[in-house]
């Protein structure tokens, strides 16, 4: 809507600033590294070195396209950009910063899914801070905690947000800067845009930290996970190369944005190429599928998400949308329409895959990735997509499947598999052998913020992150097992994989939900405990569900406990805390 605050006018014409930008010259697709753009008659560089750049640099090539659709309306690039420059400038103003460049403060920010979210990560970037993005429903308590352990100097906070956050912030000391929901940010349209430089104008952009994302702390507190301006530009070519993104594209927005899924597959790719993302201020199974069949342009043609998400629009669809006839009609619009499919950040069980290509045509694409490293591995666009695998290295990643071995002189690992986007090359013997994925490349994040002993031992003294994922290359491609640490279960000697006896629990018919944990046992060292959520109306008991599963598992992978629950309990990106869950169930 055009009341909303980031459709206000601001002072500094349009028109100047496209002529400004045209000066410059950027070709067809956007900035290249290095040029320049006048504002008034001094000249501020973009880059001056390396090529990287930020994607609000190249937002302005993207002029009158529209660059997010959410609850307010329409935003077009160019607004954004021009939204984010007074933003950025508050910003210095408020932390009395003349220069235009705070020199990685960190900048925290809380806003709903939407644009604002978009302005208050540029300007952070534009005033050469590192953005911590904070998650609305996070109680007030872990708020303080990501606020603190960030450092921020400042906190950025959606109007509907100010109360909120004002308690904590005045609390740590730091100011709190409202964005209004009418009017540019405190500015009225009439003022002018304060002439300062961006602070992209240096000449340590490229290792400049861009982003602080917590990690989920499944043990100890979450650690800030600092990445900088060339690991979000390594991660998303990659993707943007690999998945083939074009300004045409539209995807539709509905995953928490204080994690890399949301952050950087769903809003900076789309950012980067001109494409449209339409933002959702939650998930809505309704509205997502809404979404999906509506005739109205622009046709959502991308969508991606997590596992649990197919899940409930699954639910939603057999509950909805049970006559033959719409089936079909639902069918026929998601192979018309959509172009690409995606699900990530847990394991996709192959009958939710399955189910969902009969709904939609649709062979989910699975890709592999962690806060740390980006995205890593991912299956083809074109080409096979295997069922329950994770496909290959993304461009410019590095990978290892490894096993450490202690020595004397400080640890060393055993190579089984080495691999990159060129292919993967196996040690003679080791092939089908289980071991870490150790990742390298510029998609790695550069630091633990605040906690240099902990990013130490994260990598192996020659530069490999220690990913703590059980990883084994098959078949030309990587099939994650899981998290070493909660999801490979010794028992008996053998080692057993929770996310396999997982994929294959989840085609029992009585079976809505489960998560698989290792506790400890004192014959078999740990034992297959399998956390069980039923369907409506449906019973289970631990011999009707082993007799079940012997005829599909290795008998030492069936379970010998079953563990029935209501509901398991999921974070915001639809992960279990294993670790919390085996505290439930054996509280030590
Ligand atoms: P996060 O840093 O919160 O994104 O979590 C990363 C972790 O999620 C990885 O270390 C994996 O354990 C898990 N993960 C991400 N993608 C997949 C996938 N496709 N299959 C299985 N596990 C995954």
């Amino acid at each position: 809507m055009l009341g909303s605050w980031l459709f206000r006018r601001v002072s500094l014409p349009w028109r100047s600033l496209v002529h400004s930008v045209c000066r410059g010259r950027w070709p067809a697709g956007g900035p290249q590294n290095g040029e320049c753009f006048r504002k008034g008659l001094r000249t501020t560089r973009i880059l001056c070195s390396g090529r990287i750049v930020s994607v609000f640099t190249r937002a302005l090539a993207f002029g009158d396209r529209i660059a997010i659709i959410d609850q307010n309306g329409a935003h077009a690039y160019r607004d954004l950009y021009i939204q984010s420059i007074r933003l950025s400038r508050q910003v210095c103003e408020v932390l009395g910063c003349s220069s235009g460049d705070l020199k990685e403060k960190r900048i925290s920010f809380l806003c709903p899914n939407d644009a604002s979210y978009v302005v208050a990560q540029w300007a952070a970037w534009m005033s050469g801070g590192i953005a911590v993005p904070l998650y609305r429903k996070h109680p007030a308590r872990e708020l303080e905690y990501f606020i603190q352990d960030s450092q921020s100097s400042l906190v950025i906070a959606a109007e509907e947000y100010v109360r909120k956050i004002t308690p904590s912030a005045e609390k740590l000391g730091i100011p709190v800067l409202p964005l209004q929901n009418s009017g540019s940010h405190g500015c009225t349209s009439d003022q002018a845009v304060p002439e300062l430089p961006l602070a992209t104008d240096c000449p340590d952009w490229k290792d400049r930290g861009a982003m602080i994302i917590y990690t989920s702390g499944t043990t100890g507190r979450p650690k800030g996970v600092l990445s900088t301006h060339r690991n979000v530009q390594a991660v998303v070519t990659g993707l943007v190369e690999k998945w083939e993104w074009t300004k045409e594209d539209v995807i539709l927005h509905v995953l928490p944005l204080h994690h890399l899924h949301g952050v950087i597959n769903k809003l900076l790719c789309p950012l980067w190429v001109g494409a449209t993302c339409v933002m959702l201020p939650e998930f809505s199974a309704q509205t997502v599928w809404e979404k999906l069949l509506s005739p109205r342009a622009p046709r959502i043609n991308i969508f991606m998400a997590v596992p649990t998400i197919y899940c409930k629009l699954m639910e939603y669809h057999d509950r909805h949308f049970s006559q033959p006839h719409v089936q079909d009609f639902v069918h026929a619009v998601c192979q018309d329409n959509i172009r690409l499919m995606v699900s990530g950040s847990a394991a996709l069980p192959v009958p939710v895959l399955e189910r969902w290509k009969n709904i939609t045509g649709h062979t989910l694409l699975e890709r592999y990735g962690m806060t740390e490293i980006g995205m890593a591995l991912s299956n083809p666009l074109h080409g096979v997509r295997v069922p329950g695998s994770v496909g290959t290295p993304l461009p410019g990643v590095e990978v290892l499947i490894a096993t450490e071995s202690s020595r004397r002189e400080g640890s060393s690992y055993i190579i089984h598999v080495q691999g990159d986007e060129r292919g993967t090359k196996v040690t003679p013997g080791l092939g089908d052998k289980e071991g870490e994925l150790f990742v390298k490349g510029p998609t790695v994040f550069r630091e633990y913020w605040n906690r240099p002993e902990e990013t130490r031992t994260a990598f192996t003294p020659d530069g490999w992150f220690k990913t703590g994922d059980t990883v084994v290359f098959k078949e030309g491609t990587y099939w994650i097992k899981g998290r070493t640490s909660v999801d490979i279960i010794n028992s008996g000697g053998y080692k057993i994989s929770a996310l396999e006896v997982e994929r294959n629990l989840l085609a029992h018919p009585s079976i809505a939900d489960v998560s698989v944990i290792g506790p400890p046992d004192p014959v078999w060292g740990q034992r297959v405990s399998a956390v069980v959520k039923l369907k409506e109306g449906e019973m289970l008991s631990l011999e009707e569900l082993r007799s079940w599963a012997r005829q599909s598992m290795a008998l030492y992978a069936v379970p010998t406990e079953l563990l029935l629950v209501e509901e398991i309990p999921l974070n915001q990106m639809g992960k279990v805390n294993k670790k919390q869950l085996l505290k439930h169930f054996y509280p030590a």
